[in-house]
């Protein structure tokens, strides 16, 4: 069980959290937008959760809006064109990498089958 709750604040007060929280990046509006580098979402400041931690120093967290992603702000960047171009490589990389698999499967079920009706023929080397 964990005490704490995600609360609701004013623009000014949940910006002022980010700003606070967020060492990494400045955050100049909630319009602001930032890369979640662990569920791979944009994410804008207004989205962000801001969760009071009701444990003794009732601390202020702010955390990743996805659903299941528990990301802290060291974990988003802004999303520069250096990161949208890498997001882009790494997407494409992705599908690269399902097209040589699905092929690869195609090839084995291919060769599979194959061998199943001819029987497996081991190349010897031909004499004469
Ligand atoms: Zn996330």
């Amino acid at each position: 069980m964990t005490v704490a709750c995600s609360i609701k604040l004013s623009d000014e007060e949940k910006l002022n959290v980010l700003r606070r929280v967020d060492q990494f990046w400045q955050w100049r509006s909630l319009e602001e937008k930032r890369y979640c580098l662990v569920c791979g979402e944009m994410i804008t400041g207004r989205e962000i959760q801001v969760i009071a931690d009701t444990r003794g120093n009732a601390q202020l967290r702010v955390s990743c809006p996805t659903e299941h992603c528990k990301a802290i702000p060291m974990e988003w960047v802004p999303p520069t064109e250096d990161v949208l171009i890498k997001i882009a490589m790494v997407e494409a990389e992705c599908r690269w990498l399902r097209l040589v698999t699905q092929a690869g499967r195609a090839l084995q079920s291919y060769q599979g089958s194959a061998s199943n009706t001819t029987g497996r023929t081991k190349s010897k080397p031909r004499l004469g």
